[in-house]
């Protein structure tokens, strides 16, 4: 949409008209009591793209606003309202599948590691999660076990059978984590390190990609397009808490998020309550709002000894509590007409 300014000739607008027209595009005008508003309509699909006809510059316009979608492939346009659904080896996630990937922070031990698959496992989880490569806030903090930790995840997978989630902070790093990962995550932290995007979308495996810390829906699905684009179409995307005014609690877990990604987007919607609430007593409440209120999954943390853990202790369910954790999770899934991948939908 272009807004003429109120001193803007006939033949300005007249100029900007062709402008448009010329690019292929159509020019609709629209005469206001002071100024004139000309509505461009080019087309996506075939790239008639208004907004880089740099009418910005041209005399006697004052601004132009985009009112098409910034990204693409992300938008529910693209797919005519069908919902992306993720096969990660075999297991589903998006349309009715709902997704419950557990885990630990961070692969600390062997014993740790297996504990903790064996029991997510058993009940019933969908994908094993675990960092082996930390981000960290502090530099002198844990960073991780690195190819240790991943090797370890390896073994975990091997048992259990679940596919595993990891994080992915390094594109030095991304053949040793395309080795065992089935699905990489990318941290809210690099939502917008476009260059490690742009890497994992031209690798091709799955990618969980977190809302960045400050970030809009707009940014996070600009962040997904760039994936998308090098034609990497299986992207999952997570709210994981946004940061806002209130500080009583670590993170703002934006649910509305979730209904309206829906709206916005054909891609399967993560919730991670864990990291939102940064205790243990929240996690259970919002995982239960989450999946009501339509989440594709939830992926949340685990370990068999919360008080010893390294990092993010506080927040991690006990393994001894995660059967009651998954069932309730699934009740709460059932009301929104999703079960767990391979399951029949339980009775909320
Ligand atoms: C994580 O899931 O391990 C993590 C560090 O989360 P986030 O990037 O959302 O802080
Ligand atoms: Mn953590």
């Amino acid at each position: 949409m272009i807004v003429m300014k109120e001193t803007a000739t006939e033949e300005d607008v007249q100029a900007v008209v062709e402008k448009i027209e010329g690019a292929g595009a159509l020019a609709h005008r629209i005469r206001g009591a002071r100024v004139s508003v000309i509505g461009a309509i080019g087309d996506v699909e075939q790239d008639v793209s208004v907004a880089n006809l740099g009418l910005e510059g041209q005399q006697g316009v004052d601004r132009v606003m985009p009112i098409l979608k910034p990204y693409k492939l992300a938008s529910a346009q693209m797919t005519h309202g069908q919902r992306t659904v993720l096969d990660i080896g075999g297991r589903k996630v998006g349309g009715e599948s709902f997704a419950l990937i557990a885990g630990p922070c961070t692969v600390e031990s062997r014993e740790q590691t297996m504990q903790t698959a064996r029991a997510v496992a058993d009940a019933g989880a969908t994908l094993l999660r675990g960092g082996a490569y930390k981000p960290r806030t502090s530099p002198y903090a844990f960073q991780g076990l690195g190819q240790e930790g991943l090797r370890l995840l390896a073994e975990a997978k091997a048992e259990t059978g679940l596919p595993v989630v990891t994080e992915l902070m390094d594109v030095a790093d991304l053949d040793a984590v395309m080795e065992v990962a089935d699905v990489v995550q990318i941290g809210a932290r690099n939502m917008q390190n476009y260059a490690l995007l742009a890497e994992v979308g031209r690798a091709g495996l799955p990618v969980l990609l977190k809302r960045g810390l400050s970030s809009t829906l707009d940014e996070l699905l600009m962040a997904a397009e760039y994936i998308l684009k090098e034609g990497n179409p299986a992207v999952m995307l997570c709210e994981r808490g946004i940061r806002t005014f209130e500080n009583a609690y670590r993170f703002t877990l934006d649910l509305m998020a979730v209904p309206v990604l829906k709206e916005m987007t054909h891609l399967p919607v993560i919730v991670d309550p864990s990291h939102a609430a940064g205790r243990r007593e929240l996690v259970t409440p919002l995982s239960l709002a989450a999946a009501a209120v339509g989440a594709d999954g939830i992926i949340v943390e685990v370990h068999p000894n919360p008080e010893e853990a390294i990092c993010d202790g506080p927040q991690q369910l006990r393994t001894e509590d995660f059967a009651e954790y998954a069932l309730a999770v699934e009740r709460a899934a059932a009301l929104a007409g999703k079960a767990l991948s391979g399951r029949e939908p339980v009775l909320a």
